[in-house]
Parts: C-alpha cells; sequence; structure tokens
C-alpha cells in the first residue's frame, strides 16, 4: 500500500529526514507514522540511517513508490565501503556518531548550515561525514547543535517543523563563526576528501591511492593528532577523542592539519611526527594502508616497554632463587622481597 501523500527525497537527503518529512506531510509525528506503517521495527530507537534492515528499505520503497535503489542511497551504508575499515565494535569511520539513547540523541553527530535550512528544511547525508564541516553554497561553517540550549538534534522530535530545535523550540538559526577557521581553506581541504570520496582514488604524494587507503589512513593520523594540544588546545595530552566523536570545531581544525600534512607528503608529516615524537611503535596496533606504512618506516622504531619490564621481572626472580638457595629463613625473606617488590 502507498502512503496516501507520498513526497519525492530531495538529492542527497537523509533517509530519516525523508520519513520525517513524509510524516509531517500526513499530520502525524514521526514515532506514529513509523508506528502505524512499520509496527514492530525499531526505527527511532536506532540509527536508521546506518543500520536500516532490508526488510525495512523495501518496505519504504514499496510505501514510497520508490525503487529500492533509491532508497538505499539515502542511507549512509552506500557510502561505507569507501571510507576505510573501522574496528567491528566501534563507529563507521568517517561517520559522525549521533549517541543514540533509547528515543534521544547525546552526540552532536548531525550537522545542519542554517542557511540551507532556511531555504529547504532538509537534511543531507553530507552533514553526518566527520570530513563535512562547511557549507559549499554558503561558504560557512556547519552548526551541530541548537544554538539557544545547545541540544544535539533529534529531528524525529521536531514536531511543526525541521527548523525548530525539538527542545525549546526556536529557530536554528545562525551562531556567530570562529575567526580563526578559514572557511576558504576549510572547503579546498573538504573538497580533496569529497573527490576522494566520489572517484574513488586520489593522489598521495603523486602515488595514486585507492579513497578506502585514503580514509584508512587519514583517521589514524588524525586520531595521533587530536591528542596534541597544538591541534586541540586545551585538551590534556591523554584525552584521545574519536573523530567522529568529535564537535564540527573540532573537526575543522583537524581537517585543516591533514590537508597541511597530506599537502607536501610525505616531508611534512616526517617534520610532524619528530615534533610529536611520533615513531613507528606508535603505529603498531593501528592497520596502516601502504601509502601511510612507508613513511611509517622511515621513523625511529621507538622504545619498547617490555624491554623494562622483563629485565625487572627477572631480577625479583633472580632474587628470589638465589635467596632461597643461600638462606634457610628463605620464607621469611622471600615474603619481604614480595611486599618490597609489590609497593614499587
Ligand atoms: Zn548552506
Ligand atoms: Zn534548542
Amino acid at each position: 500500500m502507498h502512503w496516501p501523500l507520498p513526497l519525492a527525497p530531495h538529492e542527497d537527503e537523509l533517509l530519516s529526514s525523508f520519513l520525517v518529512r513524509v510524516a509531517h506531510r500526513h499530520g502525524l509525528s514521526p514515532y506514529r507514522f513509523c508506528a502505524f506503517h512499520f509496527p514492530g521495527v525499531p526505527v527511532w530507537n536506532r540509527d536508521i540511517d546506518r543500520s536500516a534492515s532490508n526488510e525495512f528499505l523495501e518496505a519504504v520503497a514499496t510505501k514510497a513508490g520508490l525503487s529500492l535503489e533509491r532508497v538505499v542511497q539515502m542511507t549512509l551504508c552506500s557510502v561505507g565501503a569507501r571510507l576505510g575499515q573501522g574496528a567491528a565494535r566501534g563507529p563507521a569511520p568517517w561517520i559522525n556518531t549521533v549517541g543514540i539513547y533509547h528515543r534521544l540523541r547525546r552526540r552532536c553527530g548531525l550537522q545542519y548550515c542554517p542557511d540551507c535550512m532556511a531555504e529547504i528544511p532538509v537534511f543531507y547525508r553530507a552533514w553526518r561525514m566527520s570530513f563535512v564541516v562547511v557549507c559549499n553554497r554558503h561558504r560557512r561553517l556547519l552548526q551541530d547543535a541548537c544554538p539557544h540550549c545547545g541540544m544535539p538534534l533529534a529531528i524525529h522530535r521536531q514536531i511543526i517543523s525541521a527548523q525548530l530545535c525539538h527542545r525549546c523550540s526556536q529557530v536554528l538559526g545562525r551562531i556567530q563563526q570562529d575567526p580563526d577557521l578559514s572557511v576558504a581553506a576549510l572547503l579546498q581541504a573538504q573538497l580533496y576528501f569529497e573527490r576522494a570520496m566520489r572517484s574513488g582514488s586520489v593522489e598521495i604524494g603523486g602515488q595514486p591511492v585507492s579513497s578506502e587507503d585514503l580514509f584508512q589512513g587519514a583517521r589514524i593520523l588524525a586520531s595521533l593528532m587530536v591528542s596534541t594540544p597544538r591541534v586541540l588546545q586545551g585538551a590534556p595530552q591523554h584525552q584521545r577523542l574519536s573523530l567522529e566523536r568529535a564537535r564540527v570545531q573540532t573537526r575543522a581544525r583537524i581537517l585543516l592539519r591533514l590537508a597541511d600534512v597530506l599537502g607536501i607528503w610525505p616531508l611534512e608529516f616526517t617534520r610532524a611526527a619528530g615534533e610529536q615524537h611520533l615513531t613507528q611503535r606508535s603505529f603498531i596496533r593501528k592497520s596502516v594502508p601502504p601509502w601511510l606504512a612507508s613513511a611509517v618506516d622511515e621513523l625511529s622504531l621507538g622504545r619498547t616497554r617490555h624491554a623494562i619490564a622483563p629485565r625487572r621481572r627477572h631480577s625479583l626472580r633472580a632474587k628470589l632463587e638465589k635467596n632461597r638457595r643461600c638462606n634457610a629463613d628463605w620464607r621469611t625473606t622471600r615474603a619481604a622481597l614480595l611486599w618490597l617488590a609489590a609497593s614499587k
């Protein structure tokens, strides 16, 4: 059965945005609309743009009068393959996390351009991608929360219009731009990644690299650079932020840094790695693609923690053994030695 009042999706519109618009067109909240048309299917307590099942997508296609291919295009799964491999249980690489908690959203993963929203209140797939931080058309930094109450967007809770915050009902309008961030430089950096995603390949230091390998390696670089105070000023050095969980201003700074490093590859990487004391060991547990691996191989090996630990263990074991051989009251001395070692 088709929906009585079908809508056409906009180009690059997110599935969730489309469902919210269709629900509003039928005069229902997205909850009631989906509960009626897809009974028993969890929709709004999932990141439906990332995790919709085939059965759900087929049902949407039938009811919306669209091809299955067009509906799949609205999801983020259709771009995932080009964005590199993530850990099995971690976030999808380069797709911002929205922090699903029941039907709430705890993270600012859905971005928007207030000027685009004022023209057409629709949310686009690009606004979920971690390397997208500026609006090409309006040449401004995207926003990732309500400018009035600071809440992350939860468009399925918007009752009247997609332009109004679901919590405070005020317009998702402009906030002042950060003057330290050059929009022109950000646009250029963003374009590099957008082209890579579209074309499937890119050049790094004159060598052709697949987009999967670019995104995989750039994510590793971002994870190592994000913890440095130089990029994330004021943050403690040990604090590692995941790229996909970072706010838009932080990602904008990471993007500029990545553009610097990739633009003069591998010289700028080698220089920055020296400055940040990165060694081969910094990359050891990461799945490093070949273009990055060849530059990492030029770094110093780095000290291993295990080089010291076995000696300590060995020296304790040796002391205990010697004590056993030489000392009649070896049990008492052993207890004292173990106590001393444990309390070091
Ligand atoms: Zn815009
Ligand atoms: Zn608000």
